[in-house]
């Protein structure tokens, strides 16, 4: 995987710090302060009220190229990571500050080597003076991967994307590259670019649709909020509701990567499989293309997709074309499905 701190040419084993290859990097950034109102906590009035939290990060990378070349392309925009972690506090509401933390780093981790990450709760239902409780979580990458289980890909899961803002394929692209570049995620399979006349009544360009197959050993809820970082680091708007959007990233239906068991998921954050998939030609179809003997477990159990995909009215709205998703080398799995004929 690519991580954006391969070494300068010629870079010796031991750098000029006199740091072996392997060392935390010593060169941070810090956003520290950042303040935004969540719904976090176990009591009701928390998850209802809301509350400020304050975070600060800490980046640890090596910064010695951006210290060279005065490019932004070269180190992390601190403006989009500001964004991404505001977006997960304002986000959906987790019981404790510590998994709200793991999310934050988490994302952090998908733009450096090390990653510290402390949530404050000034006011947090204590009944006493307090100043401040904060949580503090600090990881690598490599212990990212590892997990704080064995770093088993537990969960196999179909994720759908859409874009129909900008340069939409690139967009999706992009998405399918991040995904990738999560150290707990793999990209098994990715299916053709299809391009889709928008539903939902709003006068909009068309949509660009692909779907990909992961596996992974987040949990669902922190495979969506990972999916969701990646919408807001694509300046995801959503002002509109089934309006345009620069990225949209769904979790349509996963399973027991172990036992091939269906996973289910019903709360105010994550329903799966996803309640509207079975009505969704844009998501039954490249699905189909990945995994041509998938099953939708839906009211009336499980139906083969290809099977809902064939009784839906609008399957024509949906056209397949020859461009693939690229997913990285070595990815096992269907590659892009035969032909580019439209569906
Ligand atoms: P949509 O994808 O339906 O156009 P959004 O992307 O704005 O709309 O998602 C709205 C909410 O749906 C999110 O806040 C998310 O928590 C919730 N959600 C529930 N189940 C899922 C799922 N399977 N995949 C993605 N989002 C989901
Ligand atoms: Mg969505």
């Amino acid at each position: 995987m690519a991580d954006g701190t391969d070494p300068a040419p010629g870079a010796a084993q031991v750098d000029r710090a006199g740091r072996s290859e392997g060392a935390a990097p010593v060169d941070e950034i810090r956003l520290t302060g950042l303040r935004v109102r969540g719904h976090h906590g176990v009591f009701e009035h928390e998850k209802r009220d809301g509350q400020d939290f304050v975070i600060d990060a800490v980046l640890r990378r090596d910064l010695t190229r951006p210290a060279a070349s005065d490019a932004l392309a070269d180190t992390v925009d601190y403006g989009t990571l500001a964004d991404t972690l505001a977006a997960i506090v304002a986000g959906p509401p987790y019981d404790l500050i510590e998994a709200l933390a793991g999310a934050l780093v988490e994302a952090c981790l998908q733009v450096c080597e090390d990653a510290e990450v402390t949530v404050h709760k000034p006011e947090a239902p204590i009944t006493h003076a307090f100043a401040d409780v904060a949580v503090t979580l600090r990881r690598t990458r490599a212990e990212a991967a590892a997990g704080s289980d064995s770093g088993e890909r537990t969960l196999r899961a179909v994720v759908s994307l859409g874009a129909n803002l900008g340069d939409a394929a690139a967009a999706l692209q992009d998405a399918v590259h991040a995904l990738e570049l999560h150290p707990r995620i793999e990209v098994l399979a990715g299916s053709p670019l299809y391009v889709t006349a928008p539903v939902g009544g709003v006068e909009q360009p068309d949509f660009h649709n692909a779907a990909v197959l992961v596996e992974t050993s987040l949990p669902p809820r922190e495979l969506l909020a990972v999916c969701q970082g990646i919408e807001v680091a694509a300046g995801r708007t959503r002002e509109v509701r089934w309006g345009p959007r620069t990225l949209d990233l769904d979790l349509i239906a996963a399973h027991d990567a172990r036992t091939g068991a269906a996973v289910t998921h019903d709360d105010a954050i994550l329903t799966l499989p996803h309640p509207r998939a079975a009505e969704r030609a844009f998501v039954l179809a490249p699905w189909a293309d990945i995994d041509p003997d998938a099953s939708l477990t839906t009211v009336a159990g499980p139906q083969p997709v290809r099977a809902l995909l064939d009784r839906l009215a609008d399957a024509g709205g949906v056209r397949r074309t020859a461009t693939p998703v690229r997913v990285p080398t070595g990815a096992s799995g269907a590659g892009p499905a035969p032909g580019g004929d439209p569906v």
